[in-house]
């Protein structure tokens, strides 16, 4: 069916988009980006607050129903439709605001394209599957709690605005939704993105093991290792190049000793040798890893 494939539910129920659209506090010098306009339920309704709305849609009937509508309101100006795939293009364009009820099924990827997209936008305001919303906000200890929890609070702030029951839709989906606001944290937390997942992929590994249990496994160690002998020798290189005296070149297995005593005395100082991952916020990972790249522990 192609309506699921594409995650097409348009929105019926006016005052939802109304909400939508006035949570989004959109100013007239405001580009909006919005994703999967459809036949343009929100769109109509944003093109006479801002001045410019960028629309990217994936199916071509849907474009010429939108542009039909558009015309016929005068507001075919402001409007400017991208055809395709949003995860397919490349960088999106500069925009203020993000406004759109989003197809499911690229939920996670869209997220993070907006969060890691410069420069920064004001906010995003996003109609999303109940349970990717309570993902999003879940505290620690929660059975939502996850990596993907994490990987978004590290680079926003979430808010959960509104249940929206699945009969608001067309045709209604099978799961309820929630429209939530996001906004980026500008300036970022200092930290490496690619480090980052590396490191909580590691702590979530097994999930009711403890994080001395999940750093401490054979691969975990190796790779740490590695990682730990490649930039010792890039500068024992660097040394040598400058004249001073290389210190002696070590083994492996006197690294890994070195790599063990140095991830057990980071996990012991912050007191996180004994928590288990889905116990720990944002603040206490940004901690562990600064903590670990301080003694020369890197995960990627
Ligand atoms: N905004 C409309 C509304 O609320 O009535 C439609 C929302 S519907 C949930 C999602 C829309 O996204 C559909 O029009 C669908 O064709 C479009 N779409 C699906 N996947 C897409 C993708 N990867 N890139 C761009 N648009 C996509």
């Amino acid at each position: 069916l192609e309506h699921s494939r594409f995650g097409q539910h348009l929105l019926k129920n006016p005052l939802i988009v109304d909400g939508m659209v006035e949570r989004a506090a959109i100013r007239g010098t405001d580009t909006v980006l919005e994703v999967g306009p459809g036949t343009g339920n929100l769109t109509l309704k944003l093109l006479p607050k801002a001045k410019q709305v960028i629309a990217f849609e994936i199916d071509e009937r849907m474009i010429a129903e939108l542009i039909k509508r558009a015309r016929g309101n005068g507001l075919e100006r402001k409007l400017e439709i991208r055809k395709g795939d949003i995860c397919k293009t490349g960088d999106l364009p500069p925009f203020d605001i993000c406004v759109a009820n989003i197809p499911y099924q690229i939920s996670s990827p869209l997220v993070f394209k907006l969060l890691l997209h410069r420069p920064f936008f004001r906010c995003a305001i996003l109609m999303v599957q109940r349970e990717f919303a309570q993902r999003l906000v879940a505290p620690p200890g929660d059975k939502l709690y996850c990596r993907l929890t994490l990987n978004t609070q590290l680079l926003a702030r979430v808010e959960h605005l509104m249940k929206v029951g699945r009969n608001n839709f067309r045709p209604p989906p099978k799961v309820d939704s929630s429209v939530i606001r996001i906004e980026p944290r500008n300036p970022p937390p200092p930290i490496n993105f690619t480090e980052w997942d590396a490191l909580t992929r590691i702590a979530f590994g097994r999930k009711n093991k403890t994080l001395s249990a999940n750093f401490k496994t054979t691969s975990v160690m190796g790779t740490l290792t590695k990682n730990y002998a490649l930039i010792q020798s890039t500068l024992q290189s660097k040394q040598s190049n400058s004249g001073t005296t290389a210190p002696p070149h070590l083994d492996i297995v006197e690294l890994q000793k070195i790599v063990s005593a140095k991830v057990d005395a980071v996990l012991v100082s912050t007191q996180f040798a004994d928590k288990r991952a889905r116990n720990l916020d944002v603040d206490d990972f940004i901690k562990l890893l600064l903590e670990f790249n301080k003694v020369g522990i890197h995960f990627a």
